[in-house]
């Protein structure tokens, strides 16, 4: 049903919710199946790519899948192959430069790899003009067909805009047999979806900020499934993980249509994005596998905020100087300018019980959650993570000074209920 959606979305005959005429993207097609690998040449056919393609992997995904997505690729026109000679590479503006002067004689660039590889390529593609591909490695991220790239640009991590590709190709084959944690971390990323709409919606019904339906439309009809048989993904299997590539890019065709990452990216992501900004020496874990556990922490306030039957709001607002005693002077000072926007954004409280009804019906018990990440063996605590327990006590009570995006964190702290809460 749901391949049928993608199908429809892809053709532009699928409808908008949100308003009239059809929801588009500029992504020609998307394949996933088994098998892709060894078809490259049939499956860009017709996606414009030019004569000379560059096929840009690394080390270790060349043997899982580069090398032969190259030769099959052989059989129609020219190759250059671009291999970042390492291990882990990372989406620094180091490596950009590296693909971009490998790949300088080529007409279009084919990624193949997962989160790093295509951000780099899809990037590399939007600076010098050219068309790209990708041919996914790992059902771990929902970025595959999203039209931005994330970036560390002299040591800073940034969102840039980018190309988004004209074809992405997700082989069952390669991505059942991806790094455990890199499925869990798709899971994880893609469990945010209740707790991401509820806080959209609620900015949306208190404050009248933009808001739209039909990222989630997208995601609907898979999501009971994903959830429910999260066992399945971590034991290689076919479908399950199916469920899981078609989840993320459908994810990544929502944040593409609405223009932003507001429909997968809230207060559970600001959360894990404060522990990479503040948390020093950590072990490395999987954007993915964080999520999973803000996930939780959030789900669990925003059922907190549900059952209250009235919201009353504490006066007291944050000054830039309460922001240096809690994020230091340089920090606070870069965050100040958007915070203070929200802060002066004052909410319709009295709208409290119709928002409150319609948050409820886009909720999910938090044991769904709980259940789906524990099915699959992933993290669901921030210990697991290697988090100490006073960073992630911070993170849930500053996370929400570091941008100007309202979510239940803002809206916990203006009643009160912020400071005192226990995400366990
Ligand atoms: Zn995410």
């Amino acid at each position: 049903m749901s391949a049928n959606l993608l199908d429809r979305l892809l053709r532009g005959a699928l409808p908008d919710p949100d308003g009239p005429g059809a929801l588009s993207v500029a992504t020609r097609r998307v394949v996933i199946e088994a098998g892709l690998i060894d078809a490259a040449d049939t499956l860009v056919a017709g996606l414009d790519l030019g004569a000379r393609v560059a096929v840009v992997t690394d080390r270790t995904l060349r043997s899982v899948a580069g090398a032969r997505v190259a030769q099959a690729l052989r059989r129609a026109g020219d190759v250059i192959e671009t291999i970042i000679d390492e291990a882990a590479p990372h989406a620094d503006d180091r490596t950009v430069e590296f693909v971009r002067q490998a790949s300088a004689a080529a007409s279009g660039l084919i990624a193949v790899g997962a989160g790093t590889l295509n951000d780099l390529c899809k990037y590399a593609a939007h600076l010098d003009g050219k068309p790209y591909a990708v041919f996914g490695t790992a059902p771990s991220m929902n970025g595959y067909v999203s039209p931005n790239a994330s970036i560390t640009v002299s040591g800073h991590k940034k969102t840039l805009a980018a190309t988004a590709p004209r074809g992405a190709f997700l082989d069952l084959d390669v991505l059942a047999q991806a790094p455990v944690r890199m499925i869990r971390a798709g899971l994880g990323d893609s469990l945010c979806r209740p707790t991401a709409q509820a806080d959209w919606l609620m900015s949306h019904l208190l404050l009248g900020r933009p808001y739209r339906e039909a990222p989630f439309m997208l995601l609907r009809e898979d999501e009971p499934a994903l959830f429910a048989q999260a066992g399945k993904l971590v034991a290689g299997d076919r479908a399950a993980i199916a469920v899981l590539a078609r989840t993320l890019v459908l994810s990544g065709f929502g944040t593409a249509i609405c223009g932003g990452s507001y429909p997968a990216s809230q207060a559970e992501h600001l959360i894990s994005h404060y522990v990479d900004m503040r948390g020093g020496d950590l072990p490395e874990t999987f954007h993915g596998e964080q999520i999973g556990v803000t996930t939780l922490a959030v789900v669990r306030l925003q059922h907190a905020l549900l059952a209250q039957d009235a919201l009353r709001p504490l006066s007291a607002t944050l000054s830039q100087d309460d922001l240096a005693a809690r994020l230091g002077p340089e920090l606070a000072s870069a965050c100040w300018p958007e915070f203070s926007r929200k802060e002066a954004a004052r909410a319709d409280y009295g709208a409290w019980p119709e928002i409150r009804r319609r948050i409820a019906a886009i909720a999910q018990p938090v044991e769904i959650l709980s259940r789906a990440l524990e099915q699959a063996g992933a993290p669901r605590s921030h210990r697991e993570l290697g988090w100490p327990d006073a960073l992630y006590r911070a993170a849930l009570r500053n996370a929400r000074l570091i941008r100007d995006r309202y979510t239940c964190l803002d809206l916990a702290a203006d009643v009160g209920l912020l400071d005192a809460f226990d995400p366990s």
